[in-house]
């Protein structure tokens, strides 16, 4: 298997990192994963455009041009012939002597690699079981940032539940989930939290605002209250690798009739439609 390592392909057994790396004393770097189907990047540009983005808010500078790095996350997926998979792919502000300022003059350390994936087709016609849990982050949730300790002890937590996923509250509103964004539908109106510093602004997310803008379903961006959440017909889940899963259930509380809502299988399928893939849902 290829490994990116800054700008060159290695051998996994080749990679070294340093025990100074900021990324792993400090998690001080952000990071993308990027879907593939069929052999292809899927939105690779609002991928890689987050992914400069983010490190632009924490004030780190990718050492390639969008179009460079395009072309090797490319080449990662050509070389290692991923069908279906991800790309993850990090940057960290490099090695230094253990200080939390920003060292004058780290270079940055990017890693990419790539993981065959399959589409949960199963979970997202069935449906998973769901917790709530108090959105203990930091308040730039808006940054990819690999600082995620709050989104793990989240997810396990709902995992030691028997739980697939976290649905995440500030007091009572809902933000997101431990790594997925957070959809209530009730009487054909789609209720999300808006893209604020509180939640990831996930690619998905918009990929299914376009869709509910094609297929006449209203969207309010206002975040809904726990209360709320479980008074909704319907409920999903959306990421990356995820893409659309209904939450049939939270906190033992069925959602709807506690199965697949028609709206979220409309989504599911127009989702579908745009991938290419013909009909596997
Ligand atoms: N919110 C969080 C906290 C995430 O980690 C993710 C990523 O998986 C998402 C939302 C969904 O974003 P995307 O659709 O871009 O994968």
């Amino acid at each position: 298997e290829w490994i990116l390592h800054n700008d060159e392909f290695i051998q996994e057994d080749k990679l070294t990192i340093s025990k100074e790396d900021r990324g792993y004393q400090f998690g001080d770097g952000i990071y993308e994963v990027i879907r593939v189907y069929g052999g292809d990047l899927y939105t690779a540009k609002e991928h890689i455009d987050r992914f400069y983005d983010s490190a632009e808010k924490v004030k780190i500078v990718v050492p390639y041009t969008k179009d460079v790095f395009h072309k090797l996350m490319y080449d990662l997926v050509e070389k290692n012939e991923i069908n279906n998979g991800q790309v993850y792919v990090q940057i960290t502000r490099g090695s230094y002597v253990r200080q939390h300022q920003f060292p004058a003059d780290s270079t940055p350390v990017v890693v990419g690699y790539t993981k065959t994936v399959e589409r949960p087709l199963e979970l997202m016609r069935n449906g998973v079981r769901a917790k709530f849990i108090e959105d203990m982050r930091w308040l730039r949730c808006d940054i990819k940032s690999l600082n995620l300790l709050g989104n793990v002890m989240a997810k396990q937590e709902a995992h030691e539940s028997g739980c697939f996923e976290a649905v995440l509250h500030r007091s009572e509103m809902i933000t997101e989930g431990s790594s997925s964004n957070m959809y209530g539908i009730k009487e054909n109106v789609l209720y999300t939290h808006p893209a604020t510093n509180l939640i990831l602004d996930g690619i998905t997310r918009r990929t299914i605002l376009e869709l509910c803008a094609e297929l006449g379903i209203n969207v309010q961006q206002t975040p809904m209250t726990k209360d709320q959440a479980l008074q909704m017909d319907e409920f999903f889940m959306s990421s990356t690798t995820a893409e659309i899963i209904p939450l049939i259930d939270i906190d033992g509380s069925k959602i709807g009739d506690g199965t697949r809502g028609a709206l979220t299988e409309k989504l599911q399928k127009a989702f579908e439609a745009r991938l290419n893939l013909g009909v596997q849902i």
